[in-house]
């Protein structure tokens, strides 16, 4: 499915999707995006700043009223609308995200643009369910009533790794509820987010419900986070940015919805399936090049399996083909840019010196060399207090570590600040329910590592955040309850009077 476009053309007007129409800029700072494949600039564009974020919220403001006061039944059609939108776009927004992000194109095809399509059905139905608990006399005078509204203007944060799918898990819950929305992709991967708004445009959302202001985190980021009139701060990255827009959002005390970084242990007993627990430890961390939150990078392997399970995942990396992201045969693209791509090498070049490279641990020469590759690479030998096993590291790279009892394995794993995902390898039902009991994690899968699915929620623990992302659990964040007393009995002076009247009551 390759579908290339001019993006230059595209994107004529500017990368700011304000009330309905794209427009450029106004900080006066230029942005390039690049094709982290090759270099290559695609588009350059002038990045938001405040006076372009103050526009954005007054434009989603402007659209709440009757965004917020649409039936479920209206939004749900219009979010069905929407859905079968980003399906005839599904072309254009995969090779936006794989030239933008160096994603392979059949990670684009199958992965991204598939999940964002369900997500927005999934919301599409999910609208029309919006519950709170059964209305009831609670006290015997009095009628009580759940109303569940949504909250106003919500401004969104997203990072780059997957931009059409940030895209798609922000906004999606948040207008389902009838919320209208600001939303800041990474400066650097602005495009399918641009798409995916005027996707929504063309299946008829009105103006301003959804907007997208392509900025930088510090002045753009800082000023949708503090803004006055944004009710909410939803904000995906990492932990250190994470906790900056919280100190931030406090200020102005706005709800607050955190989706920070990942240090994924994977968990094998030494009564896994090998072959499975290999292949799932190769594709758990490369997915995406490993720049994925919840990807696997702490591999603790049982003593008894430990070798087997090194050489296998060396030899099953080596055969890991890098290469352009439009190939159909490449499995592995580029990193997000060249920064990252040295980011990852320093961690490595930092590790040699305390553990052993067993296999990558190099950037690649030849036709690769103008990109942003980095070889698969596993990592053995190193301390639990280590760098490379207690750092975000968010590349292709995997540190594996032996255990002895099932109690130091199940250790282990808690021993980083995330808690966003972990997997557990076992044949034994009680062995593998025991971790899914004591990992904390947000998720934790079973004999799989990576599976997300639009009825389910995603979302960490510890340093790794608070809410959840997609399926109904997201509403929790998305709105606000309120509670609606009547009085049922018309008596005009109430009992209770007597606690501010006394016998005057
Ligand atoms: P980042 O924290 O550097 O940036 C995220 C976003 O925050 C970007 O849009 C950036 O422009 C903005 N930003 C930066 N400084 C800001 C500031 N001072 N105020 C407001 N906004 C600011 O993260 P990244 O490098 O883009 O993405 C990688 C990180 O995202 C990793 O840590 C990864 O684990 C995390 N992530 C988490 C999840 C999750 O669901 N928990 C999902 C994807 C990525």
């Amino acid at each position: 499915m390759d579908h290339r476009f001019d993006v230059t053309e595209r994107f004529a007007e500017g990368a700011q999707f304000i009330a309905g129409s794209l427009r450029g800029g106004t900080s006066g700072r230029t942005q390039p995006v690049v094709d982290p494949a090759t270099g290559e600039q695609v588009y350059s564009y002038e990045l938001a700043g405040p006076a372009d974020v103050d526009a954005a919220v007054e434009a989603a403001q402007g659209a709440f009223a009757e965004w917020g006061g649409a039936t479920p039944g209206e939004r749900s059609d219009a979010l069905h609308r929407f859905a079968a939108a980003l399906a005839e776009d599904a072309a254009d927004l995969a090779f936006a995200e794989s030239l933008n992000c160096g994603k392979p194109i059949k990670l684009s095809t199958e992965f991204d643009v598939p999940g964002s399509i369900d997500n927005a059905a999934f919301f599409a139905g999910a609208a029309r369910h919006l519950e709170g608990k059964a209305a009831g006399e609670y006290s015997a005078d009095h009628t009580s009533v759940i109303r569940r509204e949504p909250i106003g203007v919500v401004g969104s944060i997203a990072p780059w790794n997957y931009p059409l799918q940030m895209a798609a898990w922000k906004v999606l819950p948040a207008v389902a509820a009838g919320n209208t929305i600001v939303l800041k992709p990474a400066e650097i991967t602005p495009l399918t987010s641009l798409l995916f708004a005027q996707a929504a445009q063309r299946a008829g959302l009105p103006d301003g419900v959804i907007n997208i202001v392509s900025g930088a985190g510090r002045d753009a980021g800082e000023r949708l986070v503090g803004h006055p009139d944004v009710r909410m701060t939803s904000f995906t990255g990492s932990t250190a940015v994470g906790k900056r827009v919280a100190e931030i959002a406090t200020g102005t005390v706005k709800r607050l919805h955190l989706e920070l970084g990942g240090k994924a242990p994977f968990v094998v007993f030494d009564d896994a399936d090998l072959e499975a627990a290999v292949h799932g430890a190769v594709a758990g961390a490369l997915i995406n090049t490993g720049q994925d939150c919840t990807a696997a990078t702490r591999a603790y392997v049982q003593r008894p399996l430990y070798d087997a399970f090194v050489s296998g995942v060396a030899d099953l990396m080596a055969t890991v083909r890098l290469g352009d992201p439009f190939d159909p045969s490449t499995d592995l693209g580029p990193l997000i840019s060249h920064a990252q791509r040295d980011r990852v090498a320093g961690f490595v070049d930092r590790a040699r010196g305390y553990a052993t490279v067993v296999t990558g641990g190099e950037i690649p020469g030849g036709e690769l060399a103008k990109g942003a590759y980095y070889r698969p690479t596993l990592i053995a030998g190193a301390a639990q207090d280590s760098e490379i096993v207690q750092s975000e590291i968010f590349g292709p790279v995997l540190v594996v570590l032996p255990f002895d009892s099932d109690d130091e394995g199940i250790a282990l794993a808690n021993d980083t600040p995330y808690g966003l995902a972990a997997s557990a390898w076992s044949r034994d039902v009680y062995r593998a329910g025991r971790a899914t009991r004591e990992i904390n994690a947000g998720c934790v899968w079973v004999n799989d590592h990576i599976p997300i699915i639009s009825e389910m929620p995603h979302g960490g623990a510890k340093a790794s955040g608070f809410g959840k992302d997609m399926s109904a659990y997201s509403f929790e964040e998305y709105t606000q309850v309120k509670h609606v007393m009547y009085d049922n009995t018309a008596v005009v002076r109430k009992d209770w009077h007597r606690t501010v009247f006394g016998d005057r009551a």
